[in-house]
């Protein structure tokens, strides 16, 4: 069996799915994790790596040795790593043991060592809050929508509780914080987990500020404290607080995880699989995570495929802690699927994809319907108070 074809579609809102096809008519699907912008009329970069990927160490190879495949296209790149090479990587990876699983037979997670647990829990995004200046109402528009979830059954909810910050705000930021993460503890009980993402908003000094401010509302971890670049304070932050630090969206390999788990400075990782090198290098970040009793929280903001993806790996790794996802309830998801059980949810557990491969079934016409239509992600400039820029 060799790959002969493939077809990568950008479809609303935001993503981009990979379609191989072999010699003997078998289809696999992979996801890309768009960076930067994405519109219509320009090509996210992800779509020229995997053109070069495909080309060069893809088309025409076994798509059984996805290992091998794996090192050619990482190692082969003499300038190598970083999101759009690991992406594209990673939306190859995905198809390839979206292929071997259909060879074979089976979901993926039974070539990974078989399922370690019956059903993953996922939280859902709390955003009501976001752009509401006065504090009280922030809070009060958070602590509702988090209530709404629980009452649909979710046990564990994520949220931002910041706005932009300053390199060292003022006291009404950090209450403003305090506000809308003690509205939705007191909305939700002591039985529901709250997590929090600063996002990469805070300074160092601002990270812990925060922390200490809502650590007295048992947040179940606080995401990004700083920017990857400044991983090298997650030790000092960690340090000032009893909120277990959660980080890695922006790392892409076991090379970027590594001086973290040395360090001591993280409590659970966060790689995203269609960013990080698929399945094959997830699995391997977090096996190394497992032997520092570091737990996983896959991040997984995109799509389906990419979904299905991260619950293939959370299937068969002991330390998986929770999953993120988006696409749950959602149609812009559904319509995608010929067959969209993958996101039927019982309280705030997904049962295990049971079908071959990935368990994903993608309604092939649905996306070449929609593939290169109504296209738009952008990221606007975050400015300071004085005009310069700061993270957003
Ligand atoms: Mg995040």
């Amino acid at each position: 069996m060799r790959v002969t074809d493939y077809e990568l579609y950008e479809v609303p809102p935001r993503w981009q799915f990979l379609r191989l096809e072999t010699s003997d008519g078998r289809v696999g699907w992979g996801e890309v994790y768009t960076k930067w912008h994405f519109r219509e009329g320009s090509a996210p970069a992800t779509r020229s790596a995997v053109d070069q990927m495909m080309q060069k160490y893809v088309l025409g190879a076994d798509p059984g040795r996805i290992e091998d495949r794996w090192q050619a296209m990482y190692r082969s790149s003499f300038y190598r790593g970083g999101p759009v090479h690991m992406s594209a990587i990673a939306g190859i990876d995905e198809a390839l043991w979206d292929l071997k699983g259909k060879a074979c037979g089976c979901p993926v997670y039974e070539l990974l060592g078989g399922p370690v647990r019956d059903r993953v829990r996922v939280y859902h995004h709390v955003d009501a809050h976001r752009g509401i200046d006065d504090p009280e109402k922030a809070a009060a528009a958070a602590a509702s929508e988090a209530e709404g979830y629980v009452e649909e059954g979710y046990t564990a909810l994520k949220l931002v509780p910041t706005g932009g910050l300053e390199p060292v705000d003022a006291p009404a930021a950090v209450e403003r914080a305090r506000a809308v993460v003690g509205a939705v503890r007191e909305a939700v009980g002591p039985e529901v987990d709250v997590a929090l993402d600063f996002h990469g908003r805070a300074s160092k000094a601002m990270a812990r500020r925060l922390a200490d401010a809502v650590e007295a509302f048992d947040p179940m971890f606080i995401e990004e404290p700083v920017t990857p670049e400044h991983d090298h304070a997650l030790e000092r932050v960690a340090g000032a607080t009893t909120i277990p630090i959660a980080t890695g969206e922006r790392l892409y390999s076991r090379w970027g995880f590594r001086p973290l788990l040395e360090a001591d400075a993280v409590d659970i990782v966060q790689p995203d699989v269609s960013s990080a090198g698929g399945i094959t290098e997830t699995k391997k970040i977090a096996d190394m995570a497992e032997t520092y009793d570091v737990s996983l929280a896959l991040h997984c903001p995109i799509g389906p495929v990419a979904l299905a993806a991260s619950l293939q790996v959370v299937a068969a790794a002991p330390n998986a802690l929770i999953q993120e996802q988006v696409v749950v309830d959602d149609p812009d998801a559904s319509r995608y699927l010929a067959d969209d059980s993958l996101l039927d949810r019982t309280g705030s557990y997904l049962d295990l994809p049971e079908e071959p491969g990935l368990g994903v079934s993608i309604d092939e016409d649905r996306v070449r319907e929609l593939a290169g239509t109504d296209l738009g992600f952008d990221r606007p400039i975050g400015r300071r108070a004085d005009g310069s820029v700061g993270e957003r």
